[in-house]
């Protein structure tokens, strides 16, 4: 089972193939197919495992699917700045034939709200801009949430997306914390772990 059998689309495996990747990685090969099957996942995957891959890839292939509705269909939480950076060279790279744009979004980034409501894509850190800011979610719906890492108010965050959803939640371990989100924000997920 290699990419070509995950049923990519051409623009999408394009991406993966100009990346390099041969042959999915272990999180990748458990995680792809239930994500394009359109499950809520908890996914278990140490850094370096190629989990951003394994949700940008599905993630992808989900969006470009053509709609009627304009405006931002995805969101990706990241729990650091650096990791925000980090997924967003990830996005661009991986996403570059799908025509997919992404907006980043840091801590105090105000001016670039406008930038993010005309993205298909928005990547975020540090969560407080949604008390800040009052990011109106009806406007995202429908919206795939793919989650990444651990953050104080994945909650309040939840509340305001859309009941109708795709989340996807990576992470290196499951704290209490975060069960207890997934029991909250995830419908049925089904968890990997390696
Ligand atoms: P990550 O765990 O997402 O930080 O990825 C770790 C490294 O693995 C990154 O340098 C990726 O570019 C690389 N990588 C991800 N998926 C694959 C793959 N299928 N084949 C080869 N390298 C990969």
């Amino acid at each position: 089972g290699g990419f070509q059998s995950m049923g990519l689309s051409y623009p999408v495996y394009k991406g993966v193939m100009k990346k390099g990747y041969k042959v999915p990685t272990p999180i990748q090969r458990k995680t792809i197919p239930v994500i394009l099957d359109g499950k809520d996942i908890v996914a278990m995957a140490r850094t370096g495992s190629g989990k951003t891959a394994a949700f940008l890839v599905p993630m992808f292939e989900k969006l470009k699917a053509p709609q009627a509705q304009t405006g931002a269909r995805a969101l990706i939480l990241t729990p650091t700045r650096e990791l925000a950076l980090q997924t967003m060279k990830f996005t661009k790279e991986l996403g570059k034939f799908t025509g997919l744009k992404t907006a980043l979004i840091l801590g105090g980034d105000r001016y670039k709200l406008n930038t993010a409501f005309t993205s298909f894509i928005i990547l975020i850190t540090q969560n407080r801009f949604f008390c800040n800011y009052e990011l109106h979610f009806y406007a995202f719906s429908p919206l795939r949430l793919f989650e990444m890492g651990f953050a104080e108010q994945l909650q309040e965050i939840i509340q305001r997306l859309p009941d109708t959803r795709q989340t996807l939640l990576f992470s290196a371990t499951l704290p209490k914390l975060l069960v207890e989100f997934a029991r909250a924000g995830l419908t049925e997920p089904v968890l990997i772990r390696l």
